[in-house]
Parts: C-alpha cells; structure tokens; sequence
C-alpha cells in the first residue's frame, strides 16, 4: 500500500516512435514516465529497431517499459496520453507515423474492456515489436509459444550509447 492510501500495480507501458530523433524521443518519454505522480519507472527494455507492421514510413523504434503505479488504469492512460501530446503527436489517420505512441500493454493482471480502453492490449501478441523488449524484461508475462509465432517480424536490438 502507497502513501496514497491506493495499492501499487505493476504496470508495462509499450512505446514507438518513427519520426525525427526516435531514439532520443523513446529515452525522454521513459524520463517523463517516472516523473509522473504515482508512477514509478522500474525498468525498461533495450531499445529495438523494427520495419512498421499495417503502417507507413520509417523504421520504428519500439521499446517496453515496467512502471509500478498507485493510478487507475484509466488516469495511467491519460498519463500516458499526455506524455504522447507533449511530444507532438497528432493523430491524422488510423496507423499515421507518429512521433511517439504509448500503449497500456499490462496493468496487474487485470482484464479491462471499456470504451477508451482495454488491458491487456488486444494486439501485444500479434507484435514482436511488444513481445521481444517484454520478454527481454519480464519473461513470465510473455507465454511460452507467443514468441515463436511472431519470429518471422525482424526485430533489431539497438546498442546502448
Ligand atoms: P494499436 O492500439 O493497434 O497499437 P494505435 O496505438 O496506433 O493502435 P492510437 O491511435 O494510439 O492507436 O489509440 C487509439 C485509441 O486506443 C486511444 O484513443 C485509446 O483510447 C484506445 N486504447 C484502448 N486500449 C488501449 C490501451 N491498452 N493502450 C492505449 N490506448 C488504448
Ligand atoms: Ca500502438
Ligand atoms: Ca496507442
């Protein structure tokens, strides 16, 4: 229990970005994820380089991040939005390249089915962008044959620098 009198969840936040600084934008988003009130950044996966999956342009960048969090789900995802508005995104079309998105992938073990949002995020398994940087960080929450059925998706670990 949290001094905000409301639990801590474990929560994995999935980030992408493929316009401008990618990179750059994925490690000041993981900054302004733990500066959040109620949000606690407890780690994140390496950065990974992927071709876009239903989407156009650039490469993206994709990495997964572990908060620990006495938020709903719903104030996380508004957090989350913010973090995205901050960085410039605009929305034009479904799938546009973006500057940075932020998915709500896990929070706890909850199921959520609501009209802004649903937990665990309906496509994480599809996504080898989502299931390589989660499993790199919190194997237990990737199931056994998941990874195996998105290895044809060319996912690439960037070096740290
Ligand atoms: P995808 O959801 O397939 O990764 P996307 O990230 O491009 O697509 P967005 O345009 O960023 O989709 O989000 C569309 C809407 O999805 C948001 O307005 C949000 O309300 C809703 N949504 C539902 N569940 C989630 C979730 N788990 N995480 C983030 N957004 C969600
Ligand atoms: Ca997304
Ligand atoms: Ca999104």
């Amino acid at each position: 229990m949290a001094a905000s009198g409301r639990p801590e969840v474990r929560a994995f936040v999935g980030l992408g970005a493929n316009l401008g600084d990618a990179a750059q934008t994925l490690r000041s988003a993981l900054d302004s994820l733990g500066r959040v009130a109620g949000v606690r950044l407890y780690r994140s996966s390496s950065l990974y380089r992927t071709s876009p999956v239903g989407a156009s342009g650039p490469d993206f960048v994709n990495a997964v991040a572990e908060v620990v969090t006495t938020l709903t789900a719903p104030a996380l995802l508004s957090a989350l939005q913010a973090i995205e508005s901050a960085a410039g995104r605009e929305r034009p079309y479904r799938n546009a390249p973006r500057t940075l998105d932020l998915d709500l992938l896990l929070y706890g073990s909850a199921r959520i089915d609501s009209a802004h949002l649903t937990v665990p995020h309906p496509r994480m398994h599809e996504r080898a962008f989502v299931l390589v940087p989660l499993a790199e960080i919190a194997p237990e929450r990737v199931p056994g044959d998941a990874l195996a059925r998105v290895q044809a998706q060319a996912v690439e670990r960037l070096d740290p620098t």
